[in-house]
């Protein structure tokens, strides 16, 4: 089930996030984005082979799926990536990732080279044209892959935040919006401590987003954010929190 987060009848970002086997309770639930402006689409963190054929099926209803311009992606792990072989082949989309991360790509394909279909995105992030619109990648280093962006899209309003705010909840296919901030931070906590390198770079993040009229913070996996008010209480809490580095001590670095 596609969940329409924006629609204003030209540009549309809808959110899939029920495609990974509701029976595969070893496989971390995930959202996959498709952002459509016009005739030009975009696939945010598409995922792996898992979710691909559901995904290309699903996305078929509001855009055909081989005339998809972009994948953009957070980072490189398998729940982000792993399925790029397929797109490379179903569709003739270019793929953007940090460049730390560009040659790295060829693993998830068939080694054919994509280096005309590949883009490394700099460290500073930049602005990528869809249609009439931009989305905005935006440093997001360290949260928690080295080389890692999140997308922005200024007509929505919505954050495409990859794993920053995720959540880990079952898979109920709602793409649920928080509605008790206190009662969904223990699905967050322990996620945040150890995959975000250090509060530090929480601290970073929060200035920057700050400086953007979000609307909407949607993650990679779990429930989104809504509204101004829920999203500054989620910035306000990332940038209040140790985690990563900061929790490590000598007693976790033992011979065992
Ligand atoms: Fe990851």
């Amino acid at each position: 089930m596609a969940v329409e987060l924006y629609n204003d009848g030209r540009h549309v970002c809808l959110a899939f996030c029920d495609l990974v086997d509701e029976d595969a309770s070893h496989a971390v639930q995930c959202n996959q984005f498709l952002v459509v402006d016009g005739a030009h689409g975009a696939l945010i963190d598409p995922g792996g082979n898992m979710t691909y054929s559901a995904l290309m099926m699903a996305m078929q209803r509001y855009f055909p799926a081989r005339d998809l311009d972009l994948i953009l992606a957070s980072h490189a792990d398998p729940d982000i990536i792993a399925s790029l072989n397929k797109w490379m082949v179903g569709t003739s989309c270019t793929v953007m990732i940090s460049k730390l991360w560009t040659r790295f790509l060829p693993h998830f394909t068939s080694g054919r080279d994509y280096t005309a279909r590949t883009i490394g995105i700099p460290d500073e992030g930049m602005r990528i044209a869809l249609g009439d619109s931009e989305l905005v990648a935006l440093p997001a280093h360290f949260m928690h892959s080295e080389g890692n962006f999140q997308f922005y899209d200024p007509v929505s309003k919505i954050l495409f935040s990859g794993d920053m705010g995720a959540s880990m909840t079952s898979a109920d296919g709602a793409l649920p919006a928080v509605a008790d901030f206190d009662a969904h931070i223990h699905h967050m906590f322990g996620f945040h401590r150890r995959y975000m390198v250090s509060n530090k770079i929480c601290r970073y993040w929060a200035n920057m987003v700050r400086t953007l009229d979000v609307d909407m913070i949607v993650p990679q996996h779990g429930a989104r954010f809504e509204g101004p008010a829920m999203v500054q209480r989620f910035i306000t809490w990332i940038e209040n929190l140790p985690c990563g580095v900061d929790l490590m001590t000598q007693a976790q670095y033992r011979v065992p």
